[in-house]
Protein backbone atom coordinates (compact mmCIF):
# COMPACT_ATOMS: atom_id res chain seq x y z
CA UNK A 1 0.00 0.00 0.00
CA UNK A 2 2.85 2.62 1.14
CA UNK A 3 4.97 1.25 -1.58
CA UNK A 4 2.32 1.90 -3.90
CA UNK A 5 1.44 5.32 -2.59
CA UNK A 6 4.94 6.27 -3.18
CA UNK A 7 5.28 4.91 -6.39
CA UNK A 8 2.10 6.83 -7.65
CA UNK A 9 3.40 9.98 -6.17
CA UNK A 10 6.62 9.87 -8.22
CA UNK A 11 4.52 9.10 -11.28
CA UNK A 12 2.32 12.56 -10.36
CA UNK A 13 5.23 14.60 -10.33
CA UNK A 14 7.30 12.86 -12.99
CA UNK A 15 4.44 14.06 -15.24
CA UNK A 16 3.80 17.44 -13.30
CA UNK A 17 7.53 18.68 -13.45
CA UNK A 18 9.63 15.76 -15.00
CA UNK A 19 11.47 14.42 -12.22
CA UNK A 20 13.79 12.39 -13.32
CA UNK A 21 13.65 9.06 -11.32
CA UNK A 22 17.57 8.34 -10.49
CA UNK A 23 17.41 11.82 -8.16
CA UNK A 24 16.17 9.81 -5.52
CA UNK A 25 17.24 6.24 -6.48
CA UNK A 26 19.33 5.97 -3.81
CA UNK A 27 17.12 6.98 -1.14
CA UNK A 28 14.17 4.85 -2.37
CA UNK A 29 17.06 1.85 -2.09
CA UNK A 30 17.68 2.38 1.36
CA UNK A 31 13.66 2.62 2.43
CA UNK A 32 13.78 -0.45 0.31
CA UNK A 33 16.77 -1.72 2.21
CA UNK A 34 15.54 -0.79 5.54
CA UNK A 35 12.14 -2.43 4.83
CA UNK A 36 13.96 -5.54 4.32
CA UNK A 37 15.48 -5.47 7.59
CA UNK A 38 12.54 -4.66 9.52
CA UNK A 39 10.69 -7.72 8.07
CA UNK A 40 13.83 -10.09 8.43
CA UNK A 41 13.27 -8.95 12.12
CA UNK A 42 9.85 -9.46 12.23
CA UNK A 43 10.50 -12.78 10.92
CA UNK A 44 12.36 -14.06 13.15
CA UNK A 45 10.83 -11.94 16.22
CA UNK A 46 7.59 -13.99 15.32
CA UNK A 47 10.29 -17.54 15.34
CA UNK A 48 11.19 -16.35 18.57
CA UNK A 49 7.24 -15.46 20.04
CA UNK A 50 6.51 -19.16 18.80
CA UNK A 51 8.93 -21.33 20.66
CA UNK A 52 8.47 -18.95 23.65
CA UNK A 53 4.55 -20.40 23.55
CA UNK A 54 6.13 -23.56 23.07
CA UNK A 55 8.28 -23.29 26.15
CA UNK A 56 5.49 -21.80 27.83
CA UNK A 57 2.84 -24.46 27.15
CA UNK A 58 5.71 -26.75 27.80
CA UNK A 59 6.28 -25.41 31.42
CA UNK A 60 2.44 -25.37 32.09
CA UNK A 61 2.69 -29.50 31.25
CA UNK A 62 5.52 -29.72 33.50
CA UNK A 63 3.64 -27.93 36.65
CA UNK A 64 0.22 -30.11 35.98
CA UNK A 65 2.74 -32.74 35.80
CA UNK A 66 4.54 -31.84 39.65
CA UNK A 67 0.80 -30.67 40.34
CA UNK A 68 -0.30 -34.72 40.30
CA UNK A 69 3.10 -35.94 41.61
CA UNK A 70 2.76 -33.53 44.74
CA UNK A 71 -0.90 -35.57 44.84
CA UNK A 72 0.71 -38.90 44.79
CA UNK A 73 3.09 -37.48 47.44
CA UNK A 74 0.46 -36.03 49.77
CA UNK A 75 -1.46 -39.54 49.78
CA UNK A 76 1.76 -41.52 51.00
CA UNK A 77 3.13 -39.28 53.17
CA UNK A 78 -0.92 -39.22 55.08
CA UNK A 79 -0.28 -42.97 54.58
CA UNK A 80 2.86 -42.62 56.38
CA UNK A 81 1.68 -40.81 59.27
CA UNK A 82 -1.25 -43.45 59.34
CA UNK A 83 1.37 -45.91 59.64
CA UNK A 84 3.26 -44.46 62.52
CA UNK A 85 0.38 -43.64 64.53
CA UNK A 86 -0.35 -47.61 64.32
CA UNK A 87 3.09 -47.95 65.31
CA UNK A 88 2.70 -45.93 68.47
CA UNK A 89 -0.41 -47.92 69.38
CA UNK A 90 1.39 -51.44 68.51
CA UNK A 91 4.18 -49.92 70.53
CA UNK A 92 2.16 -49.28 73.64
CA UNK A 93 -0.05 -52.68 73.36
CA UNK A 94 3.72 -54.19 73.42
CA UNK A 95 4.30 -52.30 76.49
CA UNK A 96 1.33 -53.23 78.07
CA UNK A 97 1.44 -57.04 77.13
CA UNK A 98 5.25 -56.63 78.42
CA UNK A 99 3.81 -56.20 82.13
CA UNK A 100 0.91 -58.60 81.28
CA UNK A 101 3.79 -61.41 80.64
CA UNK A 102 5.72 -59.71 83.59
CA UNK A 103 2.52 -60.88 85.87
CA UNK A 104 2.14 -64.42 84.53
CA UNK A 105 5.91 -64.80 84.79
CA UNK A 106 5.56 -63.78 88.34
CA UNK A 107 2.26 -65.42 89.08
CA UNK A 108 3.68 -68.39 87.56
CA UNK A 109 7.12 -68.48 89.80
CA UNK A 110 4.61 -67.89 92.90
CA UNK A 111 3.22 -70.77 92.29
CA UNK A 112 5.83 -72.82 91.48
CA UNK A 113 7.73 -71.65 94.63
CA UNK A 114 4.75 -72.52 96.87
CA UNK A 115 3.81 -75.67 95.62
CA UNK A 116 7.57 -76.78 95.62
CA UNK A 117 7.34 -75.70 99.24
CA UNK A 118 4.39 -77.59 99.85
CA UNK A 119 5.59 -80.95 98.16
CA UNK A 120 8.73 -79.93 100.04
CA UNK A 121 7.13 -79.62 103.35
CA UNK A 122 4.31 -82.81 102.31
CA UNK A 123 7.92 -84.91 101.67
CA UNK A 124 9.93 -84.51 104.91
CA UNK A 125 6.99 -84.52 107.03
CA UNK A 126 4.89 -86.61 104.70
CA UNK A 127 4.00 -89.64 106.80
CA UNK A 128 3.74 -88.06 109.73
CA UNK A 129 1.61 -85.35 108.62
CA UNK A 130 -0.43 -87.90 106.79
CA UNK A 131 -0.53 -89.99 109.75
CA UNK A 132 -1.53 -87.11 111.78
CA UNK A 133 -4.36 -86.50 109.46
CA UNK A 134 -5.29 -89.64 109.44
CA UNK A 135 -4.95 -89.37 113.12
CA UNK A 136 -6.81 -86.54 113.95
CA UNK A 137 -9.93 -87.18 112.05
CA UNK A 138 -12.47 -87.81 114.17
CA UNK A 139 -14.41 -90.18 111.79
CA UNK A 140 -14.12 -92.03 108.55
CA UNK A 141 -15.96 -89.25 106.53
CA UNK A 142 -13.87 -86.70 108.10
CA UNK A 143 -10.69 -89.02 107.47
CA UNK A 144 -11.59 -89.58 103.73
CA UNK A 145 -12.56 -86.00 103.61
CA UNK A 146 -8.41 -85.25 105.11
CA UNK A 147 -7.04 -87.46 102.69
CA UNK A 148 -8.96 -86.09 99.83
CA UNK A 149 -7.93 -82.56 100.76
CA UNK A 150 -4.52 -83.72 100.81
CA UNK A 151 -4.50 -85.44 97.43
CA UNK A 152 -6.69 -82.33 96.36
CA UNK A 153 -3.78 -79.68 97.39
CA UNK A 154 -1.67 -81.50 95.12
CA UNK A 155 -3.60 -81.31 92.45
CA UNK A 156 -4.56 -77.98 92.74
CA UNK A 157 -0.97 -77.43 92.69
CA UNK A 158 -0.19 -79.04 89.52
CA UNK A 159 -3.39 -77.46 88.38
CA UNK A 160 -3.00 -73.89 89.44
CA UNK A 161 0.88 -74.36 88.09
CA UNK A 162 -0.02 -75.61 84.45
CA UNK A 163 -2.87 -72.69 84.20
CA UNK A 164 -0.12 -69.88 84.93
CA UNK A 165 2.24 -71.44 82.76
CA UNK A 166 -0.30 -71.76 79.98
CA UNK A 167 -1.21 -68.16 81.08
CA UNK A 168 2.22 -67.14 80.58
CA UNK A 169 3.00 -68.60 76.90
CA UNK A 170 -0.38 -67.08 75.80
CA UNK A 171 0.68 -63.92 76.97
CA UNK A 172 4.51 -64.81 74.98
CA UNK A 173 2.64 -65.83 72.02
CA UNK A 174 0.85 -62.51 72.39
CA UNK A 175 4.16 -60.46 72.92
CA UNK A 176 5.48 -62.74 69.69
CA UNK A 177 2.44 -61.79 67.34
CA UNK A 178 2.14 -58.09 68.46
CA UNK A 179 6.11 -57.90 67.31
CA UNK A 180 5.52 -59.30 64.59
CA UNK A 181 2.69 -57.32 63.84
CA UNK A 182 5.03 -54.14 64.80
CA UNK A 183 7.74 -55.42 62.38
CA UNK A 184 5.40 -55.49 59.58
CA UNK A 185 4.59 -51.88 60.43
CA UNK A 186 8.23 -51.13 59.91
CA UNK A 187 8.44 -52.57 56.52
CA UNK A 188 5.26 -50.86 55.60
CA UNK A 189 6.65 -47.53 56.91
CA UNK A 190 9.72 -48.09 55.03
CA UNK A 191 8.03 -48.82 51.81
CA UNK A 192 5.99 -46.02 51.41
CA UNK A 193 9.07 -43.64 52.68
CA UNK A 194 11.00 -45.16 49.77
CA UNK A 195 7.81 -44.41 47.52
CA UNK A 196 7.56 -40.79 48.71
CA UNK A 197 11.51 -40.27 47.95
CA UNK A 198 10.68 -41.44 44.46
CA UNK A 199 8.04 -38.75 43.96
CA UNK A 200 10.00 -36.57 45.24
CA UNK A 201 12.41 -37.49 42.89
CA UNK A 202 10.28 -36.91 40.02
CA UNK A 203 9.50 -33.77 41.63
CA UNK A 204 12.73 -32.41 41.67
CA UNK A 205 14.07 -33.23 38.77
CA UNK A 206 10.66 -31.88 36.83
CA UNK A 207 11.35 -28.45 39.19
CA UNK A 208 14.91 -28.73 37.47
CA UNK A 209 13.46 -28.89 34.00
CA UNK A 210 10.93 -26.13 34.43
CA UNK A 211 13.83 -23.79 36.03
CA UNK A 212 15.52 -24.37 32.60
CA UNK A 213 12.33 -23.90 30.50
CA UNK A 214 11.84 -20.27 32.32
CA UNK A 215 15.46 -19.45 31.67
CA UNK A 216 14.78 -19.97 27.73
CA UNK A 217 11.60 -18.00 28.51
CA UNK A 218 13.41 -15.36 29.97
CA UNK A 219 15.95 -15.02 27.04
CA UNK A 220 13.29 -15.76 24.25
CA UNK A 221 11.55 -12.83 25.99
CA UNK A 222 14.76 -10.38 26.20
CA UNK A 223 15.57 -10.65 22.07
CA UNK A 224 11.59 -10.29 21.65
CA UNK A 225 12.42 -6.87 23.79
CA UNK A 226 15.78 -6.19 21.95
CA UNK A 227 14.07 -6.97 18.62
CA UNK A 228 11.17 -4.93 19.18
CA UNK A 229 13.76 -1.67 20.07
CA UNK A 230 15.31 -2.61 16.47
CA UNK A 231 11.73 -2.80 15.14
CA UNK A 232 10.96 0.83 16.56
CA UNK A 233 14.91 1.96 15.08
CA UNK A 234 14.16 0.58 11.66
CA UNK A 235 10.35 2.25 11.69
CA UNK A 236 11.56 6.02 12.56
CA UNK A 237 14.49 5.43 9.87
CA UNK A 238 12.41 4.31 7.33
CA UNK A 239 9.93 7.26 8.87
CA UNK A 240 12.89 9.92 8.26
CA UNK A 241 13.57 8.18 4.76
CA UNK A 242 10.67 8.63 3.42
CA UNK A 243 10.33 12.47 4.07
CA UNK A 244 13.93 12.39 2.74
CA UNK A 245 12.72 11.13 -0.08
CA UNK A 246 9.66 13.21 -0.28
CA UNK A 247 12.21 16.16 -0.10
CA UNK A 248 14.28 14.92 -2.80
CA UNK A 249 11.05 14.10 -4.66
CA UNK A 250 9.80 17.91 -4.70
CA UNK A 251 11.49 20.02 -7.04
CA UNK A 252 8.65 22.95 -6.28
CA UNK A 253 10.12 25.96 -5.45
CA UNK A 254 8.77 28.43 -3.26
CA UNK A 255 9.07 31.65 -4.47
CA UNK A 256 8.62 33.54 -0.98
CA UNK A 257 4.75 34.81 -1.58
CA UNK A 258 2.64 35.67 0.91
CA UNK A 259 -0.02 32.92 2.39
CA UNK A 260 -3.75 33.38 1.86
CA UNK A 261 -5.59 32.99 5.06
CA UNK A 262 -6.49 29.55 5.37
CA UNK A 263 -10.07 29.33 5.92
CA UNK A 264 -13.39 31.96 5.23
CA UNK A 265 -13.94 33.42 8.54
CA UNK A 266 -13.22 32.59 11.98
CA UNK A 267 -13.82 33.38 15.29
CA UNK A 268 -11.13 33.51 17.46
CA UNK A 269 -7.67 32.36 18.08
CA UNK A 270 -8.35 29.57 20.97
CA UNK A 271 -5.19 27.87 21.12
CA UNK A 272 -2.08 29.56 19.93
CA UNK A 273 0.97 27.49 18.88
CA UNK A 274 3.47 27.03 21.48
CA UNK A 275 6.02 23.92 20.57
CA UNK A 276 9.26 23.95 22.09
CA UNK A 277 12.17 21.48 21.58
CA UNK A 278 12.77 20.09 25.19
CA UNK A 279 16.53 21.80 25.87
CA UNK A 280 17.79 18.83 27.65
CA UNK A 281 15.79 15.77 26.52
CA UNK A 282 15.66 17.37 22.87
CA UNK A 283 11.89 15.94 21.91
CA UNK A 284 9.34 18.20 21.15
CA UNK A 285 6.39 19.23 23.54
CA UNK A 286 3.66 21.62 23.29
CA UNK A 287 1.12 22.98 20.46
CA UNK A 288 2.50 22.51 17.22
CA UNK A 289 0.06 25.14 15.25
CA UNK A 290 -2.74 27.51 15.84
CA UNK A 291 -6.37 26.74 16.65
CA UNK A 292 -8.90 29.21 14.82
CA UNK A 293 -12.38 28.31 15.96
CA UNK A 294 -15.35 28.54 13.39
CA UNK A 295 -18.89 26.62 12.77
CA UNK A 296 -18.58 23.52 11.00
CA UNK A 297 -18.57 23.23 7.55
CA UNK A 298 -16.94 27.05 7.17
CA UNK A 299 -14.25 26.78 4.25
CA UNK A 300 -10.72 25.94 4.11
CA UNK A 301 -8.44 27.34 1.54
CA UNK A 302 -4.66 26.10 0.67
CA UNK A 303 -2.38 28.34 2.23
CA UNK A 304 -0.14 28.62 -0.60
CA UNK A 305 0.32 27.12 -4.15
CA UNK A 306 1.67 23.35 -3.55
CA UNK A 307 1.49 19.69 -3.84
CA UNK A 308 -1.16 17.85 -1.54
CA UNK A 309 1.52 15.14 0.16
CA UNK A 310 -1.32 13.97 2.56
CA UNK A 311 -5.39 13.62 2.57
CA UNK A 312 -6.19 11.01 5.31
CA UNK A 313 -7.67 10.27 8.35
CA UNK A 314 -6.25 9.58 11.57
CA UNK A 315 -7.31 9.24 15.35
CA UNK A 316 -5.31 12.37 16.44
CA UNK A 317 -5.73 14.46 13.86
CA UNK A 318 -8.66 13.38 12.89
CA UNK A 319 -9.26 13.89 8.40
CA UNK A 320 -6.67 16.51 7.64
CA UNK A 321 -4.06 17.44 4.73
CA UNK A 322 -0.92 18.24 4.16
CA UNK A 323 0.36 20.66 1.57
CA UNK A 324 4.37 20.73 0.45
CA UNK A 325 4.94 23.93 -1.06
CA UNK A 326 8.42 23.55 -1.97
CA UNK A 327 12.15 24.88 -1.12
CA UNK A 328 12.92 28.10 -0.68
CA UNK A 329 16.20 29.57 -1.73
CA UNK A 330 18.20 28.10 0.88
CA UNK A 331 16.70 24.93 0.44
CA UNK A 332 14.62 24.69 3.36
CA UNK A 333 11.49 22.87 2.62
CA UNK A 334 7.74 24.63 3.46
CA UNK A 335 4.62 22.74 4.62
CA UNK A 336 1.26 23.47 5.68
CA UNK A 337 -1.60 21.16 7.62
CA UNK A 338 -4.74 21.57 8.21
CA UNK A 339 -6.42 19.65 10.80
CA UNK A 340 -9.76 17.78 11.80
CA UNK A 341 -11.66 18.84 9.16
CA UNK A 342 -14.96 17.25 8.35
CA UNK A 343 -14.64 16.92 4.95
CA UNK A 344 -11.74 16.70 2.66
CA UNK A 345 -11.66 17.61 -1.03
CA UNK A 346 -8.34 16.87 -2.15
CA UNK A 347 -6.34 13.39 -3.12
CA UNK A 348 -2.50 13.14 -2.36
CA UNK A 349 -1.00 14.43 -5.47
CA UNK A 350 -3.31 16.80 -6.67
CA UNK A 351 -1.51 19.97 -7.40
CA UNK A 352 -3.13 22.81 -5.21
CA UNK A 353 -3.59 27.11 -6.19
CA UNK A 354 -3.03 29.39 -2.86
CA UNK A 355 -6.73 30.20 -1.93
CA UNK A 356 -7.89 27.15 -3.55
CA UNK A 357 -11.00 25.49 -1.13
CA UNK A 358 -9.45 22.00 0.01
CA UNK A 359 -11.87 21.15 2.97
CA UNK A 360 -13.90 22.46 5.57
CA UNK A 361 -13.88 22.90 8.99
CA UNK A 362 -15.12 20.60 11.57
CA UNK A 363 -14.18 18.76 14.86
CA UNK A 364 -12.54 14.73 14.16
CA UNK A 365 -9.58 13.37 15.49
CA UNK A 366 -9.03 14.47 19.42
CA UNK A 367 -10.52 17.62 19.25
CA UNK A 368 -13.52 19.29 21.80
CA UNK A 369 -15.47 21.42 19.41
CA UNK A 370 -14.81 22.63 15.47
CA UNK A 371 -11.73 24.47 14.59
CA UNK A 372 -9.20 24.58 12.16
CA UNK A 373 -5.38 23.79 13.92
CA UNK A 374 -2.92 25.11 10.98
CA UNK A 375 0.31 24.11 11.05
CA UNK A 376 3.69 25.49 9.65
CA UNK A 377 6.22 23.43 9.09
CA UNK A 378 9.77 24.47 8.01
CA UNK A 379 12.78 22.53 7.30
CA UNK A 380 11.35 19.53 8.82
CA UNK A 381 10.13 21.93 12.50
CA UNK A 382 6.82 23.56 13.65
CA UNK A 383 6.79 26.88 13.72
CA UNK A 384 4.70 29.65 14.70
CA UNK A 385 2.02 29.99 11.54
CA UNK A 386 0.80 33.29 13.11
CA UNK A 387 3.15 35.97 11.32
CA UNK A 388 2.94 33.57 8.03
CA UNK A 389 -0.97 34.70 8.11
CA UNK A 390 -0.68 38.18 9.42
CA UNK A 391 -2.09 37.50 13.00
CA UNK A 392 0.98 39.25 14.21
ZN1 LIG B 1 -4.61 22.56 17.74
Amino acid sequence: MKRWKLKSLCAALACAIMIPASVYADTKQDIENVQQQKEDTQERMAQVEKRIEELQALRADAKAYIAAMDAELAAVEENIADLEAQKVVKEQEIATTEGELKEAEEDEKEQYESMKLRIQFMYENGNQSYLDAILSAGSIADLLNKADYIAQITAYDREMLDKYVATRELVEDKKAQLIRENEELSVLIHNAEVEAQSYQQLIDAKAVVIAEYEAQIAEGQAEVSSMQEALNAFEAEIAELEEKLRREQSKRVYDGGQFTFPMAWYYRVTSPFGYRIHPIFGYGHGHTGIDLSADTGTEIYAAYDGEVVISTYNSAAGNYIAINHGKDSGGNVLITMYLHCSKLYVSEGDTVKAGQLIGLVGSTGNSTGPHLHFTVKYNGEYVDPAPYIGLQ
